[in-house]
């Protein structure tokens, strides 16, 4: 029997590493000029070109061996006075989720303990709220939480509606790491989803995300109707942005019974070559951002999850918890994965989980709340151009 010895074992590692750096194009600048038909042109590529040319970028930018695990928990469902036309929580709907109150603050300790220990390094909360008016001691008991979960040196995200800049300074001094508001779609499709917010308000509230300091959490929902020309609207909304959200939300909708989109996915599914299009036409033009393959997920088998990690997508949602809310898609009752299956997964396709605080862009807002001495600019992006360990990710 033909067996590969070190050194032909090497020559073989050697030849892989070659084939797929040898052509990896020279790293885009990270822009924020870009012009629709740019993106259009990049997102209507031959698939597997449009694959292979992101996942190059991919590796200029990021540890393609890690993959972000965040757990999410909703710590306030239903109720909600907005009519975000896929949501299960807007009270404007009949559907089988249940206006609660705010959770208790120990319950979301635990889980977020429960969390670390499995493995998910961003621990994100939402509420089901169209702002924070009338709010104030659910507020304060949210700042408590924020600040022991990023005592335990954990991410730490919310999605809370609508925010002031002073709530937003607030959430910041409190320790918060992210702040998730979605745009869903593009400025033009908006209207046809959602009536009771403008695009703009939600501008603002993720201006006063920024302004604070706080990363931003902003992307979309594929399945609500929209055509390839808002999901590139969607893209040139965020990559247009004075900086690209550190992170972009790709959720896949997964249609609620109640609510006016019950029936989308069965009459107008999204193809999988959608999701994989709009992850990698974001990794281009989003270089540096994380990109999370969010809600759907498990509408994907193992093969397609993959190839949306090569292609860039670095993040997914995980846990044991009956998610109602996936980050700011809220409504849709999905399972999170399981941690273990989700690990024994990255382990089949050599990928493992990532630091906190690992993402270049993350740690840079975080600066003196680092703790290890480091400046700020200590720390880079793991950014490896010819397949090694260098540019390690510095962080805590
Ligand atoms: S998505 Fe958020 S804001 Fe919209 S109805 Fe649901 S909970 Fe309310």
């Amino acid at each position: 029997m033909f067996r590969f010895g070190p050194s032909a074992r090497l020559s073989v590692q050697l030849r892989r590493t070659l084939a797929t750096h040898a052509s990896t194009p020279a790293p885009l600048p990270t822009r924020h000029s870009w012009t629709k038909p740019e993106i259009q042109k990049i997102f209507d590529t031959p698939l597997l070109d449009l694959v292979f040319r992101a996942a190059s970028i991919h590796r200029q930018y990021h540890d393609p061996s890690k993959i972000q695990l965040c757990t999410l928990m909703n710590i306030k469902t239903g109720g909600c006075s907005e009519d975000c036309s896929y949501c299960s929580q807007s009270s404007r709907y009949s559907t089988a989720t249940k206006a609660s109150r705010l959770v208790d603050i120990e319950p979301v300790l635990e889980a977020a303990r429960k969390a670390k220990e499995n493995g998910s390094t961003r621990f994100c909360m939402g509420a089901a709220w169209r702002d924070l008016s009338g709010r104030k001691r659910g507020f304060e008991r949210i700042l408590t939480m924020v600040r022991e979960i990023r005592g335990m040196g954990m991410e730490v995200c919310t999605t809370l509606g609508m925010l002031s800049p002073e709530q937003a300074r607030q959430l910041k001094e409190a320790g918060l790491t992210a702040y998730n508001h979605n745009l869903d779609t593009s400025r033009e499709y908006y209207p046809e989803v959602i009536s009771t917010r403008s695009y703009d308000e939600r501008l603002d509230t993720i201006s006063a995300v920024r302004d604070a300091g706080i990363s931003v959490c902003s992307g979309g929902i594929l399945g609500l109707g929209e055509t390839d020309k808002d999901r590139v609207g969607l893209i040139w909304e965020v990559a247009n942005m004075p900086e690209h959200p550190e992170s972009f939300p790709v959720n896949a909708l997964v249609p609620i019974p109640g609510t006016p989109l019950e029936n989308n996915e069965a009459s107008e599914p999204v193809p999988y070559q959608t999701i994989l299009r709009t992850i990698s036409t974001a990794r281009i033009v989003l270089p540096g951002t994380i990109i999370r393959l969010a809600a759907g997920r498990q509408t994907l088998d193992e093969t397609q999850q993959a190839m949306c990690f090569m292609a860039g997508a670095n993040a997914v949602f995980t846990g044991e918890q009956m998610l109602t809310t996936p980050l700011a898609l809220k409504g849709r009752l999905e399972p999170g994965s399981p941690w273990d299956e989700d690990k024994a997964m990255m382990g089949r396709w050599g990928l493992e989980g990532m630091g906190s605080f690992s993402q270049a862009n993350v740690a840079r807002k975080e600066g003196a709340r680092l703790g290890n001495g480091l400046e700020v600019g200590d720390v880079r992006t793991a950014a490896p151009t010819n397949g090694s360990k260098e540019g390690e990710t510095i962080g805590v």
